[in-house]
């Protein structure tokens, strides 16, 4: 039976997190000491999705800028004025 003052929920599990029974993330979320290792996967598998959802949504920024200069250039732009500009869309 636990003991001691309610102290929140955990955002593992959903239950509430006794005072005998809690932990702390490394980015201080409160959390049984029994869901910890749960809430650091979580964490590091939200960390990485965020990560390359900024990458991917570079890498689109880079093709969008891209088709672009190829767009103006079919459509009888000269291309030796685009070198920089590909160049700084590349180096983003
Ligand atoms: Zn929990």
């Amino acid at each position: 039976m636990p003991d001691g003052c309610i102290l929140g929920e955990c955002p593992v599990c959903g239950d509430l997190i006794w005072e005998c029974e809690w932990d702390i993330t490394s980015d201080e979320k409160m959390v049984h000491e029994k869901c910890l290792l749960e809430a650091e996967f979580n964490k590091e598998k939200t960390d990485i999705v965020v990560d390359l959802q900024q990458r991917i949504k570079k890498k689109d920024e880079q093709i969008q800028g891209l088709l672009l200069v190829i767009r103006d250039i079919e459509q009888g732009a000269n291309p030796k004025f685009y070198r920089d500009r590909v160049n700084s869309i590349i180096n983003l």
